[in-house]
């Protein structure tokens, strides 16, 4: 799996870009808003809690699934959508996505069994033929001579997602005066 630098900076450039933009909302609500699509974006990992705990085998198990993302959604949306004042429409469908991106960029990364995408349904494990993102070796420890390689990798991956974003808010706003 990619590292959480990875998994914030999407849910943090997908919130910029999706509809429910941030201009909408206070200042205030604004930094909530950014902390919560970062929250999203990373909630799927937080399984190596139970593992520490138990010992169990839970990493890219349920909470890499999809029908955990429906209920997470469902169950994030009912309880923010009033208190953020949106629908409960557009919270489940604004957490649904950024949850998924978390799914898809593991989908895409070498090495490991993959994620158990379909549970409950089945327990077989997917990932795609072809990875795009370089493995984090946990197994070796924090020193170990690949994360700079993983590292260097998703850096350059932000790196692009943030001139993109910046791109397209340039783009946005020339096409707005324009009008
Ligand atoms: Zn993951």
């Amino acid at each position: 799996m990619p590292s959480p630098i990875a998994h914030s900076v999407s849910g943090y450039i997908l919130g910029k870009i999706l509809p429910w933009e941030y201009t909408k909302v206070s200042r205030h609500e604004k930094l909530y808003l950014q902390l919560y699509t970062i929250f999203v974006a990373i909630f799927a990992d937080f399984d190596f809690i139970p593992q520490l705990l138990t010992g169990e085998k839970f990493h890219r198990g349920l909470t890499h699934s999809i029908f955990f993302s429906f209920i997470f959604s469902s169950i994030v949306a009912f309880f923010i959508s009033n208190r953020w004042n949106k629908s409960y429409k557009q919270i489940f469908i604004f957490t649904f996505i950024i949850y998924c991106s978390h799914l898809s960029l593991d989908f895409f990364t070498a090495g490991g069994k993959g994620m158990q995408l379909f549970l409950p349904f089945t327990n077989s494990f997917f990932k795609s033929p072809i990875p795009i993102f370089p493995p984090v070796k946990h197994s070796s420890g924090l020193w170990e001579l690949s994360h700079i390689i993983t590292l260097s990798f998703e850096l350059i991956y932000s790196a692009l997602l943030v001139l993109g974003l910046s791109y397209w808010q340039r783009f946005k706003t020339h096409h707005k005066t324009r009008l």
